[in-house]
């Protein structure tokens, strides 16, 4: 059967289908992975269902479409009223916008309650936008995913590990222990 969509028609549906495996969460997962990186997915047992859960490091990744979740939209406590912040990931469509904007709105709510549950129980959030993995923005976005990953695991398991204050050198007569 022929697909009665252009490529371009094609592309811009499926961007804005929900669901798991998905590119952007693909690309996280990918490059997770070619880095070492070990992770589950779609865990149940963990609240609000993270796209990547990394236990070692206590850390829950979303990967978030920016139209369903909204990236740069806030909306006001009131009302329909929205304020659009260099949204060029989420153009709300004119027609039907109403239905939009609630249901857009709604989905931020649920991940606002899911990020706090997750944090209350000592994990971390990580949030990627879709826009934030295109090819000139991956490689310093997972940078910034692993940064945050190690730093977390640090602050876990090795909470003693501190740079070592060289004045203590001066006036003391032992010398400088190992930091192991
Ligand atoms: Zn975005």
């Amino acid at each position: 059967m022929t697909d009665r969509l252009t490529p371009q028609q094609r592309h811009y549906v499926m961007s804005r289908i929900h669901g798991k495996g998905t590119k952007p969460e693909l690309l996280v997962r990918q490059w997770l992975w070619r880095h070492g990186y070990r992770y589950r997915l779609n865990v149940k047992s963990v609240p609000g269902k993270p796209d990547i859960v990394m236990r070692r490091y206590r850390t829950a990744i979303f990967v978030n479409g920016c139209f369903w979740h909204g990236h740069f939209v806030e909306f006001s406590v009131e009302g329909l009223e929205f304020r659009e912040d260099g949204s060029k990931c989420c153009k709300i469509p004119e027609t039907n916008k109403e239905f939009w904007v609630n249901k857009i709105r709604r989905n931020q709510e649920r991940d606002q309650q899911n990020y706090q549950v997750l944090h209350d129980n000592g994990w971390q959030v990580i949030v990627v936008w879709e826009c934030q993995l295109v090819p000139k923005m991956i490689e310093q976005t997972m940078l910034q995913v692993e940064l945050l990953l190690n730093e977390h695991f640090l602050a876990l398991h090795h909470p003693k590990v501190v740079a070592y204050d060289f004045q203590d050198i001066k006036n003391s007569n032992t010398p400088p222990s190992m930091i192991c």
